[in-house]
């Protein structure tokens, strides 16, 4: 299992711990979503096991060992993610997962825990979590995997070892791209799923992959449309609704915060509509529609009615634009 390509420095410093055995056992993979933190940590996981590294030092996919961990039949393998229905990682997981490394005998290989996301800890979780970290068993691994580290207590955060995956540059990014998905897809396709994926090329492939693409650019256009005076907030509300909410408002932030990036660095390259939105929005009032985007984010489970806080941010963004010096005449399309 290879790091990607954007990830082989960090993999060489990571490898180097490997191979002299001192990998910290506990480790912080921090990075946006879709820039490749599962995959690292897969690298991780079968390079710990492989008995025959590769000269890069990650797994060589062809031991034992490694044909072990790609059949999925380890014993020194436990994944701790948010269960159905659940809304957070408990205490009784980080209980179970301390029994269970505690309990598995070692016989040398690693064992290997991944939370996933660290983030969806509760406060109970942690503390029990950083007594196995203070007291961990031989031969094991714990990797926590988060794109909001800083969402991470911070009793949590300084025991671990931070690794940190960014997206890569962009034609790294396109260039990777070519050569996942470039047979199925053009380039300027490749280029505006990248630009949905806010630079993170694993999401951009699931974009490509489902109807993501297609749904993005229409909530894309929604928004561009509220800003030119056309359409009503509670019929992009319903769509947004039907669709995916929760996606649709992490898409937001990313969306805004793109903008506000684009209006700090008066970039002139991107959509056009998107450029001159840029220019005509003062960087305080995206910040403070980011903040009111961001807060929305976890009341967005639990809300009974979903279209009604979509239809809430949609107002505030047209709020925003009014504010910014040029009111929108809304009227219906
Ligand atoms: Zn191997």
């Amino acid at each position: 299992m290879k790091p990607l390509p954007w990830q082989r420095e960090v993999w060489a410093t990571i490898a180097g711990s490997i191979r002299e055995q001192r990998l910290s056992h506990a480790l912080l993979l921090a990075g946006p979503d879709g820039a490749g933190k599962r995959h690292f940590a897969g690298c991780i996981t079968a390079a710990l096991w492989c008995r025959q590294l590769a000269g890069d030092g990650s797994a060589c996919g062809q031991c034992a060992d490694c044909l072990q961990v790609a059949s999925g039949a380890h014993s020194g393998y436990f994944p701790v993610q948010v269960e159905d229905g659940k809304r957070d990682i408990s205490i009784e997981q980080v209980r179970v997962l301390s029994e269970k490394l505690t309990m598995t005998q070692y016989d040398g290989r690693a064992k290997v825990a991944i939370i996933e996301p660290a983030d969806a800890l509760n406060v109970n979780g942690v503390n029990a979590l950083l007594k196995t970290i203070e007291e961990p068993t031989p031969g094991s691994h714990l990797m926590l995997i988060s794109a909001r580290p800083q969402a991470l207590a911070a009793t949590l955060r300084s025991r671990c070892q931070r690794v940190r995956l960014p997206a890569p540059a962009r034609e790294v990014a396109l260039d990777w791209l070519r050569k996942t998905a470039g047979g199925k897809h053009d380039d300027a396709t490749l280029s505006a799923a990248l630009d949905h994926a806010f630079g993170a090329p694993l999401k951009a492939v699931e974009l490509l992959d489902g109807a993501g693409l297609a749904q993005r650019s229409d909530w894309s256009r929604g928004l561009l449309d509220l800003a030119a005076g056309r359409g009503e907030p509670a019929v992009i509300a319903a769509a947004i609704n039907e669709a995916d909410p929760l996606g649709w408002l992490q898409w937001l932030y990313g969306w805004i915060s793109r903008l506000l990036r684009m209006r700090i660095a008066a970039t002139a390259d991107g959509d056009a509509a998107l450029v001159s939105l840029a220019r005509r929005l003062p960087a305080e009032l995206l910040d403070r529609y980011i903040a009111e985007v961001q807060a929305s984010l976890p009341k967005v489970h639990g809300a009974a009615d979903k279209k009604l806080l979509v239809e809430s941010l949609l107002i505030g963004w047209l709020a925003l634009l009014a504010r910014a010096g040029r009111p929108a005449q809304n009227r219906p399309s």
